[in-house]
């Protein structure tokens, strides 16, 4: 018999708790103007903003950001392209070797920036991320009931969401937030969720490239997936979901029990998915 409600619930951070992208977008031109400065320093980068956001659903880490905007600076990347991470995975090995950079040492300075950017002004920092309509209320309610159980999985540095959930009045312990320092992918950190015996177990993920390594993964047949409509992908995205199912921000307002249904979401949305049974 499935069980309608988890008993962990794994969440993505950005792009499904938090909107960050005007904190990656002026990250990354503090990084920008650090890496290439003979053009970072010159040119006007704000007008790279919108093409900007328009690309972040084709990146999936953070070390990729400088590059992205170093092609959209340059006209390696035009509107021309289809926005998908394919496009953007024939783009990137170019990019990356015009840095002269490893994406090791681009991360090390993306984290950098942003390190002294909180030092230097917290709450300007903060002021850069907006948390979708709906999330702190319903993180707040979990936490205080203790059920379900919350998981961060996340390639940001975990220092930086328990800033944020601290800023939000979000009391969430560091001990189940697993950031980029953890050094291992999603899909390595929900099999060794499953291996402790925690089920049913949910994720919750933005990046659709991400949840379909999750459903190709031997042993994660029972994780049940869901797809933020609302993060940093595009309709492409949403398409041809398979055992995959959507969410819309009003899923916030429902009760979980309810996410497994196609109430509030669209009319394709399929029912329960066999490899998502519970235990
Ligand atoms: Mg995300």
């Amino acid at each position: 018999m499935s069980s309608p409600e988890p008993a962990l619930l794994a969440l993505d951070f950005d792009g499904v708790l938090c909107d960050g992208r005007p904190e990656y977008f002026a990250t990354t031109c503090l990084a920008y103007r650090e890496l290439w400065p003979e053009i970072g320093c010159g040119a006007h980068l704000d007008a790279f903003r919108d093409a900007f956001y328009a690309w972040r659903p084709a990146v999936a880490h953070g070390w990729e950001m400088p590059l992205l905007l170093h092609g959209l600076v340059t006209g390696a990347l035009t509107d021309a392209e289809p926005v998908s991470t394919h496009t953007w995975g024939t783009h990137r090995p170019t990019l990356l070797a015009e840095s002269r950079s490893t994406p090791a040492e681009l991360g090390g300075l993306v984290d950098g920036v942003r390190d002294d950017w909180i030092e230097r002004d917290l709450p300007d920092w903060l002021g850069h991320h907006n948390f979708y309509p709906g999330v702190v209320p319903r993180l707040q309610t979990w936490l205080a009931q203790g059920s379900p159980q919350l998981a961060i999985l996340t390639t940001k540095a975990g220092r930086f969401v328990q800033q944020l959930f601290e800023a939000a009045d979000v009391d969430f312990p560091t001990t189940w937030i697993w950031g980029r320092e953890a050094g291992r992918p999603k899909v390595t950190l929900l099999a060794e969720l499953v291996a402790q015996g925690h089920a049913p177990l949910w994720f919750v993920e933005d990046y659709r490239p991400t949840l379909d390594r999750v459903t190709q993964t031997p042993g994660l047949e029972t994780v049940c997936l869901f797809l933020a409509t609302w993060g940093y992908n595009t309709p492409a995205a949403a398409a041809e979901l398979g055992t995959i199912q959507p969410l819309t921000l009003n899923h916030w307002h429902l009760d979980l029990k309810d996410w497994r249904t196609p109430a509030a979401s669209p009319a394709s949305a399929p029912a329960p998915p066999s490899h998502c049974r519970g235990r």
